[in-house]
């Protein structure tokens, strides 16, 4: 396994993260709860010191945390998990103020203020909601507040269902444009097979593709007691690597594991992007923009996209699908119809409609007006 494509091996690995200054650190389920899933405050307390030592460093913490099923199935003394989505829901409306109250008291102790941020994966789509959380995030990060954010259970249900908040921590990472998401668990890391169950499961320190086989370890093997398992971790990897985040997957049961990570420690494993950082606009096309439509384009139009870096211009338009108008994100297809980009449309469906296939001066001949030259621009174009 160890040599495979995107896979490295330990010793080759040189980890630096003393730089990085804005940190998510996602805390599942199992990092704050005993076996009947319940809320054990020491587990809190363990990881609100470490939290504040990173913070000492200089560091901007943003902390992505579950557990509020856990802390409600204790404040209602339920005998297990329940099944049913609502009666779920209602538990974690319940626990998460129990949860919060948990951190506030260990934080305290640290004169550290946390302020609560309940979000949904929608509020990642709407353009405007997603730049005020931006906003608010960066403006609690500004008066040294910790933001402890986790989904609004009582509207959303994506995480209850599969992923404890494995994807929301990889959009808040890439919302704010983090330089490492710190995701505990409560396994080691990435293992070939599931170490609990098999002897030949190998330890896989440094990923840096999303290979097949990856995806394969990933909803074979590997998994934890969480709810998404590692399937939902390398869904999130995906969002990270994309957006040019390193992310490590790591025991939170481990000692001082924040500041080892810092120091380079090649502790849990590492998911490095091969790419720059995504920015801002970049992350929201690609990840939080919802396509209201498509544009079909031939094989020209695709390698001037993919390959030299080009605008997307009429004359390479086949056609297009539902109706959007200017200003809207939309999913680039190819011949086939298999997406390979998305962006921002300088024009509405019907006009596309009009000018697909013709020059870009023929655009004022045709639609009586010409805005732009180009359907979208190469600045609000990103591959996929
Ligand atoms: N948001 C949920 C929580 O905080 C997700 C975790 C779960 O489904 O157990 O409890």
């Amino acid at each position: 396994m160890v040599g495979e494509e995107g896979v490295k091996n330990t010793e080759s690995e040189v980890r630096e993260f003393s730089e990085a200054k804005r940190i998510v650190i996602k805390i599942g389920t199992s990092n704050l709860t005993d076996k009947s899933y319940r809320l054990e405050p020491r587990k809190v307390e363990k990881l609100v010191k470490e939290i504040v030592e990173l913070k000492k460093q200089g560091k901007e913490v943003i902390v992505v945390t579950s557990g509020a099923i856990g802390a409600g199935i204790g404040k209602l003394d339920l005998k297990q998990r329940p099944r049913d989505i609502k009666v779920l829901q209602a538990t974690a409306a319940v626990g998460q103020n129990v949860l919060m109250s948990t951190y506030d008291r260990y934080f305290a102790k640290y004169e550290q203020t946390i302020a609560q941020v309940l979000i949904t994966h929608e509020d990642f789509f709407d353009r405007q909601r997603y730049l005020n959380l931006r906003n608010t995030l960066i403006t609690l990060l500004k008066s040294d507040v910790i933001p402890v954010i986790n989904e609004n259970d009582t509207v959303a249900v994506d995480e209850i269902k599969l992923g404890d908040n494995d994807n929301l921590s990889a959009l808040v990472a890439s919302n704010l444009g983090a330089d490492l998401l710190i995701m505990l668990t409560d396994t080691d890391g990435l293992f070939t097979y599931d170490p609990k169950r098999s002897k030949k499961a190998e330890f896989i320190s440094v990923v840096d593709a999303i290979t097949p086989e990856i995806e394969r370890i990933a909803s074979a093997g590997g998994k934890t007691s969480s709810v998404g398992g590692m399937k939902t971790k390398i869904q999130a990897a995906k969002v990270t690597m994309k957006a040019g985040i390193p992310m490590v997957i790591v025991n939170g049961g481990e000692e001082n594991i924040f500041m080892r990570i810092i120091d380079g420690e090649p502790v849990g494993t590492l998911f490095m992007p091969k790419k720059r950082k995504m920015n801002d606009r970049e992350h929201w096309i690609l990840f939080a923009s919802s396509p209201k439509g498509k544009i079909k384009v031939d094989e020209g139009a695709k390698t001037a996209l993919v390959k030299r870096g080009g605008s997307l211009l009429p004359s390479g338009i086949t056609g297009v699908e539902n109706e959007f108008v200017s200003g809207d994100p939309v999913s680039i297809v190819d011949a086939e119809g298999v997406e390979f980009a998305k962006g921002i449309s300088n024009y509405s469906s019907s006009d596309i409609e009009k000018i697909k296939g013709v020059q870009s001066k023929a655009i004022e001949q045709i639609l009586g007006r010409k805005e732009y030259d180009e359907v979208v621009y190469r600045s609000n174009l990103v591959l996929c």
